[in-house]
């Protein structure tokens, strides 16, 4: 089977299995996740707001022209990426997940990464960033990758983490714009650097 082939069908188990009943009936649709299935770098935000709720797809508001921005700064595009969030349905009025919804979400998420085997996958923001690292200081941590252990399907895979602020911080705080421009940089080089 292909990557492309187990990534549709973990989006049909996710809406059959419909894991957080409570998210799915107020959100427009599922926001799975978009890229190319063998991307080497995976980018993971909290959950859809309400322009990814509508169009389907992640990062598609201002936070995400910022990323976009961010991107091309290193000499990426969205179709050299794969983008997904933590919860896969908007929550109401843009609140942040509950503990209770990330965890739903999880063994979904961890089967995702399984599929598609990045090098490196890059957390946006606190929520995303505590659910691989459970210690994470954002102000401390960002910009340093660091591996860990997860369990996908009873198998353990090793993930190349690597803590980012999430954009959405930096378009109302002017001086973390220039803190994640500068980590930013992390992720080609992380790149060059990681064997698969
Ligand atoms: N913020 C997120 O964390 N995810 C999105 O998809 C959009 C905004």
């Amino acid at each position: 089977m292909t990557k492309q082939a187990a990534l549709d069908e973990l989006k049909a188990q996710i809406l059959k299995d419909n894991p957080c009943p409570q998210l799915a009936g107020q959100a427009t649709q599922l926001v799975f996740g978009t890229g190319p299935a063998d991307a080497d770098i995976v980018f993971i935000g909290e959950a859809p707001g309400k322009n990814e709720d509508l169009k389907g797809e992640p990062f598609v508001g201002a936070a995400g022209k910022f990323l976009d921005e961010m991107l091309t700064s290193v000499g990426l595009e969205r179709k050299d990426i794969y983008i997904t969030n933590i919860v896969k349905y908007r929550p109401p009025n843009n609140r942040d997940p509950e503990p209770e919804e990330k965890k739903e979400f999880w063994p979904y998420l961890v089967k995702q990464i399984a599929i598609i085997q990045p090098k490196v996958i890059v957390t946006l923001g606190r929520h995303s960033g505590q659910a691989f690292l459970k210690d994470l200081r954002i102000s401390a941590d960002h910009g340093k990758a660091r591996k860990i252990k997860a369990v996908a399907s009873g198998k353990e895979i090793t993930l190349n983490i690597l803590p980012l602020y999430h954009p959405a911080a930096a378009l109302y705080n002017g001086g973390l714009r220039e803190t994640l421009i500068d980590d930013f940089k992390q992720v080609t080089e992380l790149l060059k650097t990681t064997e698969n």
